[in-house]
C-alpha cells in the first residue's frame, strides 16, 4: 500500500460536521416517552446508581461500580470504566439521567438517555459532552448495558483499555493491545516531527478502538465511512466548538498493515493537525490544511517523488496538469483519485516552501486556518497572487518524474 493510502480523512470528518444539519448531538431533543415506560421507569432510582456510578468513578473504586451491575458482564464492564478513568486521568466526570428512550425489556428494565461530560485531565482543554443511551434493570438500581445503535459511544466506556503514556503523550487501546508500545512511539515521534515545524505545548491523544466497528462507535459515523483510512483526527464528542478535545483514532485495520515508514507518516500527519487545531479551521482550503501536514509528515522522510508524488504524476501524464488548486469536494474519502489528491496539494505546500522559505509557509498556513484570507496571506507570505502559485504549482507537477516526454 503506498503511504499516501488513507492518509487521513479530514475532509470526511468536515463532512459529517457540516451534514449534521440543525440538530446536532449537542441539541438532542428528546423523543416523547412512549406510555408504557412510565409504568416501568424509576428515574429517581436510576439518577441515584448514576451518582454512585460517578461517585465510584472519583474515588477509582471499581468494585463499588460492579455491585452497580445487573449481570457479570455489566460488572466487568463497570469495574473496567472505573479502572480506565484512573489510567487515562480523567476529570469532570459526569452522569446525568435525561429522559426515557421508550424502550422497555420486561419488567423493572428500560433505556435511558443519559448526559454525559468528562474529559483527560493535562490533556484536553474543555470537557466532551455528549448523550448516550444506558439500560437500566431492576426499577433502576442495577445498570444492564452502556450504548445502543445510533448513538456515540467514547472508548473508555466500551470495555478495558490499555492506557500507555510518555511525557505528553497518552495511547489509549481497546482490544489487542500487543501493538501499545508501537503506537506510543509513533506518537511521540509524530509531535516531535510537528513540533519541529509547528512549536507549541500541546500534548498528544490517540485513542486505538479495538475494530471498524468499534472505530465506527466511537466516532459516531455510518458504517464504513472510514473503512478505507488509516487514522482520522476529531472532536471526541463531534463538537466542532472551541476548546473540544480533538484527539487522533486509529483505524487499525488498515494502520496495522503499513510499513513503519508509511504508518509514521500517518501518524505525524494527524498530529499536524491535533496540535495545529486543524478541526476548527472553517475557512482553510484543504489543500492546505492537508498539504501541510503532508507536509511536516514528509519532511524527514527519505522517500523517492516517485513513491510520494507518483499518482499525480500518472495523472498529470494522462491529462495535463490541474487547471486550479484541488478542490474541497476532491478530498472525500469516496472520490476517486483521492491519493492523487493529496499528493497535489502536499506539492502546493512544497511549491511554496520552495519558493518563500518553510516559515513563510508556516506563517501562512497558521494565518489562513485562523480565518486570514488566502490571498491576502499569499501576498503577505509568499509576494504572489493565486494565479502565480498555481502556475508555479503547475510547473512543479510537469518536472515530477515519469511526466515529461
Ligand atoms: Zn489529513
Amino acid at each position: 500500500m503506498s503511504p499516501r493510502a488513507g492518509l487521513c480523512s479530514f475532509a470526511t470528518l468536515l463532512a459529517v460536521a457540516l451534514g449534521a444539519g440543525a440538530c446536532s448531538k449537542d441539541e438532542y431533543v428528546a423523543p416523547p416517552p412512549a406510555t408504557s415506560t412510565s409504568d416501568v421507569a424509576d428515574p429517581a432510582a436510576a439518577a441515584e446508581t448514576l451518582a454512585a456510578l460517578q461517585d465510584s468513578i472519583d474515588g477509582g473504586d471499581p468494585s463499588t461500580a460492579a455491585g452497580l451491575g445487573a449481570d457479570a458482564s455489566s460488572r466487568d464492564l463497570l469495574s473496567a470504566i472505573v479502572a480506565n478513568a484512573e489510567a487515562l486521568g480523567l476529570g469532570d466526570v459526569t452522569l446525568r439521567y435525561v429522559t426515557e428512550t421508550g424502550r422497555t425489556r420486561g419488567s423493572g428494565a428500560w433505556d435511558a438517555q443519559v448526559a454525559l461530560t468528562w474529559r483527560i485531565d493535562g490533556h484536553d482543554a474543555a470537557s466532551a459532552r455528549t448523550e448516550l443511551p444506558v439500560s437500566f434493570a431492576a426499577h433502576g438500581a442495577t445498570i444492564a448495558a452502556i450504548g445502543g445503535p445510533g448513538a456515540r459511544l467514547p472508548l473508555w466506556l466500551s470495555g478495558p483499555l490499555d492506557v500507555e503514556r510518555a511525557g505528553d503523550v497518552v495511547v489509549a487501546v481497546a482490544g489487542d493491545a500487543s501493538r501499545a508500545e508501537d503506537y506510543l512511539a509513533a506518537a511521540r515521534r509524530a509531535v516531535r516531527q510537528a513540533r519541529a515545524v509547528v512549536p507549541g505545548g500541546k500534548g498528544l491523544v490517540v485513542e486505538v478502538p479495538a475494530d471498524p466497528e468499534s472505530l465506527q462507535r466511537t466516532l459516531d459515523t455510518a458504517p464504513g465511512q472510514y473503512a478505507a483510512i488509516a487514522a482520522v483526527t476529531a472532536p471526541v464528542d463531534g463538537s466542532r466548538a472551541a476548546g473540544s478535545p480533538v484527539h487522533v483514532f486509529l483505524n487499525r485495520s488498515v494502520y496495522d498493515d503499513l510499513d513503519p515508514v508509511a504508518a509514521q507518516v500517518v501518524m505525524t500527519h494527524e498530529a499536524v493537525h491535533a496540535l495545529t487545531e486543524a478541526t476548527s479551521a472553517r475557512q482553510a482550503p484543504l489543500w492546505l490544511v492537508e498539504g501541510f501536514a503532508d507536509y511536516v509528515a514528509l519532511r524527514d522522510v527519505d522517500l523517492p517523488l516517485t513513491r510520494t508524488a507518483g499518482q499525480i504524476a500518472t495523472e498529470v501524464r494522462k491529462d495535463g496538469v490541474p487547471p486550479t488548486l484541488p478542490l474541497d469536494s476532491e478530498f472525500d474519502p469516496s472520490a476517486s483519485h483521492l491519493g492523487g489528491v493529496y499528493e497535489a496539494a502536499w506539492l502546493v505546500c512544497v511549491t511554496l516552501a520552495e519558493h518563500a522559505g518553510e516559515q513563510a509557509l508556516v506563517d501562512l498556513y497558521a494565518k489562513v486556518r485562523d480565518g486570514a484570507d488566502l490571498a491576502t496571506a499569499l501576498r503577505e507570505h509568499a509576494g504572489w497572487t493565486e494565479p502565480e502559485l498555481i502556475a508555479a504549482w503547475q510547473d512543479r507537477l510537469r518536472s515530477l518524474p515519469g511526466v515529461a516526454g
